[in-house]
């Protein structure tokens, strides 16, 4: 059987190591899910040009970093990226502004007005979708079906477990971010880029937050006056935020996303270049082992890194407390570094 030209994967790259008996059935599963996506049928909007033109910024931005680490282009059909309208949005993604589905190999983002935020979770969804995936067939009441096995270095366990998710993430998003940082010169975020810059040199008391949420002003990547959006799906959604946050706030504030898996990450990074016996002269250096190998999905490399430099054993450790960041960032803040000599 001839399977799918079009996804931006070499089918190799898909099946990964899979058993060869499988590799037919692999394919064939995953290529239904694909175009019977659920979500395709449910609140997707129609893409303006500007979306097209965001996605397409997107698409050769992260290209950029893939060339970058000698890795070939993935070139992103725009009908895999979906605009969900707020009633179509699924509510086991309720607390998320966008996601990646390996299975049906697609991008989705909340819709929003606003065209910054809606690049910003384009592009960190787009690099899962770049990254390296490994799909395998797993049974489920006699049935067999198609599940990732892993995306990234974020691996998915037989039994549901992920392993070095948070890792996976910040890497991402602090790709997303270098990408963002480009992006936002962009002639289509003028506007808005501008209005931000208003807000923050003309009114910096707005943006300084007053509960003890570990975001972080830096993180800030778009503000704007609340008065300003007709949307009211999206006003609804502003509204029960600032409820939750009790205090009420005159802007909105976009921040880049993970902040605490991204400290975990960069203090890894500050500790690994201050151990001195690597051949690392900075840290851009030591980010990119990291980058590199969540792209490629070279788990085994980032466990070398992390156990080379605190000693055998502690890269399991740290993926122990995956599922709770905060307990995960202690112990990375504690991490002795080991002499290697
Ligand atoms: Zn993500």
């Amino acid at each position: 059987m001839e399977h799918l030209k079009h996804t931006p994967f070499e089918n190799e790259k898909i099946i990964g190591n899979n058993p060869e008996s499988e590799k037919e059935e692999i394919l064939t599963k995953r290529e239904a899910g694909f175009y019977n996506g659920f979500l395709i049928k449910n609140g997707e909007r129609r893409k303006t040009g500007e979306d097209l033109r965001i996605i397409d910024l997107s698409s050769q931005m992260s290209d950029k970093i893939l060339e970058e680490y000698g890795l070939p282009k993935i070139e992103v059909p725009e009908r895999i990226i979906h605009i969900i309208e707020e009633q179509g949005w699924p509510p086991y993604a309720a607390g998320c502004a966008s996601f990646f589905d390996a299975r049906e190999l697609s991008v989705n983002v909340r819709d929003t007005p606003f065209k910054m935020e809606l690049a910003k979770h384009i592009v960190h969804e787009m690099i899962h979708l770049k990254s390296f995936h490994v799909f395998r067939l797993y049974e489920f009441h006699g049935e067999p079906f198609v599940y990732e096995r892993s995306v990234g270095i974020n691996c998915v366990t037989f039994e549901g477990k992920k392993l070095f998710f948070n890792l996976d993430e910040a890497i991402t998003e602090e790709l997303a971010i270098k990408i963002c940082q480009k992006m936002f010169g962009e002639k289509i975020f003028k506007k808005e880029n501008d209005e931000t810059k208003k807000i923050m040199n003309s009114n910096p008391r707005s943006i300084i937050d007053v509960d003890n949420s570990p975001k972080n002003q830096q993180d800030i990547y778009a503000v704007r006056y609340l008065g300003n959006n007709k949307d009211s799906g999206y006003l609804k959604r502003v509204i029960e935020a600032l409820k939750r946050d009790k205090a009420p706030k005159e802007v909105e504030k976009q921040y880049f996303s993970y902040p605490v898996e991204r400290k975990i990450l960069n203090i890894l990074i500050d500790k690994i270049l201050m151990s001195g016996e690597n051949e690392f002269f900075n840290r851009d250096q030591v980010f990119n082992e990291f980058a590199k190998a969540m792209l490629t999905g070279n788990v085994r490399k980032v466990i070398k890194l992390i156990d080379d430099n605190f000693g055998t054993g502690t890269a399991q450790k740290i993926e122990k407390l995956e599922n709770n960041a905060d307990e995960q960032l202690k112990l990375v803040e504690a991490l002795p570094l080991v002499s290697k000599k």
